[in-house]
């Protein structure tokens, strides 16, 4: 059988090392941190824990189908249950809105609360699922880089119906016109952020997004989210894939054997040298090529794409309960537009949007009785040189406790939050890189703002090397742990198209 390395321990690179070992491959992954899950890990601050990255799963069905593939049932080795309010948001105007996941109920709520009749959300929710259905299938569980993905009755469908797929109207645009009134915009406009995008500049296919979060549904995983990274080694282990942790790549090896060169093995950081006939990467793909393959041809187009945004994180051990908030809550900033032109000038605004999401609300062993861990986070750009991090985080954290205070109290009256803070850890853009070995510390890989970047993302193999290949939230279709899954998947499937080979059940 052939013997596969995969360098990452991040949900894709696991989800690949299982389907890969289900194939009857022998699999070995190579992971540089001391534990499993990469983006997906976990931060530990006195009696307070918390997830490192990800805060909200969709599409769980994706994890589940890990297990099934395997012959297990996915419900007793990973639970999760479905928000029914996936998300409270609140304005600076006094104006509260609970979304409810079912999407009738959400626009019932949408029509007491801001006067938009209930019919006009609807449309727009399914307007989104249309989207979703004409494209989704091609753009995010295919390859986009094999000449079969295209010559199917679904692209000629999709093509027929091109004018409802909004490319040429940005995100922003689309949600004025079909939902007007502007808390809702600003609502929609920020499923955008779902991927790193700009609404303001993302093009209007992507409102598809709020069909995933009002028709598929949001989760909440038992145990939190890094209990995903730990449900998917187990899983990994029990088929039989071979882990190696605290241990770097340190160059994918490659033989020139005729016209192209072949990855072969890789050389490890402790000089160690493992000889493989095929190399799947996890890891970020521009680090990839610019660490692991110096000396190999890259794809520099594609690697210089701008990337999504990243984010400023404050992870804090409070030690009372906020009733007033639920597990997602978004906090908007009164100047949406002026948000994003800051993120595209390399800063942060003045009043950003926050977000906070506790944990401890659906999992009381993140937090100690009574207290709680609020996970709050802020858009923030990529990483520059030019970025002065200390400052600007000694700034935003003052505007960010003011606006909770504020809000979360009454008038003259602040909600006791600052007080509250025992315990406190603070991510940047240059942290996430960092810890997560993301290229710039982008959450999302590269940025969905342009209409063609479905098309711009690194494919799932190398055009320049063969038996490497990629999957991740850095290559197609791109970021968010669902897509990351559906990387993997796809990989797979190329894999086999690209390199035959007779498939069994592992013994
Ligand atoms: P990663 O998690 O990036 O893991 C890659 C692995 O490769 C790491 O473990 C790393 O240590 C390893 N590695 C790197 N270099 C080497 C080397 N040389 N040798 C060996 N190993 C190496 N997604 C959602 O769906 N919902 C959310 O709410 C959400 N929120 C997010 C919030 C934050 C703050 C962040 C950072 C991300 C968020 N995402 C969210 C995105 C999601 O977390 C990522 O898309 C996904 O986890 C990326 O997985 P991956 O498989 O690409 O690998």
């Amino acid at each position: 059988a052939p013997r596969i390395a995969v360098i990452g321990a991040g949900i894709a690179g696991m989800a690949a090392a299982i389907r890969l070992r289900l194939q009857g491959n022998h699999v070995e992954v190579f992971e540089a941190g001391a534990t499993a899950g990469g983006k997906l890990g976990e931060l530990v601050l006195g009696e307070y824990r918390f997830g490192i990255g990800p805060s909200l799963l969709t599409m769980p069905e994706y994890i589940d189908e890990l297990f099934a593939l395997a012959g297990e049932m996915p419900s007793e080795h990973f639970r999760y249950q479905r928000l029914d309010t996936v998300c409270r948001y609140a304005w600076e105007d006094g104006t509260r809105l609970d979304a409810r996941a079912d999407p009738q109920a959400f626009a019932h709520e949408v029509e007491q609360v801001l006067g938009v009749p209930a019919q006009r959300v609807l449309k727009t929710l399914a307007h989104g699922e249309e989207k979703y259905r004409l494209t989704g299938h091609t753009f995010l569980e295919k390859s986009l880089h094999s000449s079969d993905t295209w010559l199917t009755p679904e692209v000629g469908h999709a093509l027929t119906r091109l004018h409802r797929l909004d490319l040429t109207r940005t995100l922003h645009q689309v949600h004025q016109r079909d939902l007007k009134e502007p808390h809702l915009v600003q609502l929609f406009d920020r499923f955008a952020t779902y991927n790193g995008s700009n609404p303001y500049r993302a093009p209007g296919l992507l409102s598809m997004i709020a069909h995933f979060e009002h028709g598929a549904g949001a989760f909440v995983p038992e145990g939190g989210m890094p209990a995903i990274g730990r449900a998917l080694f187990d899983l990994a282990e029990r088929v039989g894939v071979i882990f190696h942790f605290n241990t770097a790549v340190a160059e994918i090896l490659t033989h020139r054997d005729g016209r192209r060169p072949r990855a072969v093995g890789l050389r490890l950081q402790d000089e160690r040298e493992v000889l493989l006939d095929r190399v799947v990467s996890n890891m970020d793909v521009f680090f990839t090529h610019q660490r692991l393959l110096p000396d190999a041809p890259a794809p520099t187009r594609v690697l210089a794409r701008e990337k999504s945004t990243s984010a400023l994180i404050f992870y804090w051990g409070v030690d009372r309960s906020f009733p007033e908030l639920d597990v997602h809550n978004i906090f908007f900033s009164d100047d949406y537009a002026g948000e994003f032109e800051a993120l595209e000038a390399g800063t942060l605004c003045d009043d950003p949007t926050i977000y906070v999401s506790i944990s401890s609300r659906y999992d009381p062993s993140a937090a100690p009785e009574g207290g709680e861990n609020w996970f709050v986070m802020i858009n923030a750009p990529f990483a520059t040189p030019e970025q002065d991090w200390p400052t600007l985080i000694e700034r935003t954290r003052e505007r960010v406790i003011d606006k909770l205070e504020r809000m979360l109290g009454s008038e003259g009256s602040p909600a006791g939050l600052r007080e509250a803070i025992v315990e406190e850890c603070v991510f940047d853009p240059t942290t996430i890189e960092a810890r997560t070995l993301s290229h710039l510390g982008a959450l999302y890989g590269t940025s969905s703002n342009d209409r063609m970047a479905a098309f711009m993302r690194h494919p799932n193999y190398s055009r320049h090397i063969d038996g490497l290949y990629f999957c991740g939230g850095s290559v197609h279709p791109g970021g968010g742990l669902p897509l990351c899954l559906l990387s993997a998947r796809i990989m797979t499937d190329v894999m086999a198209r690209r390199e035959p080979w007779p498939t069994h059940a592992p013994s």
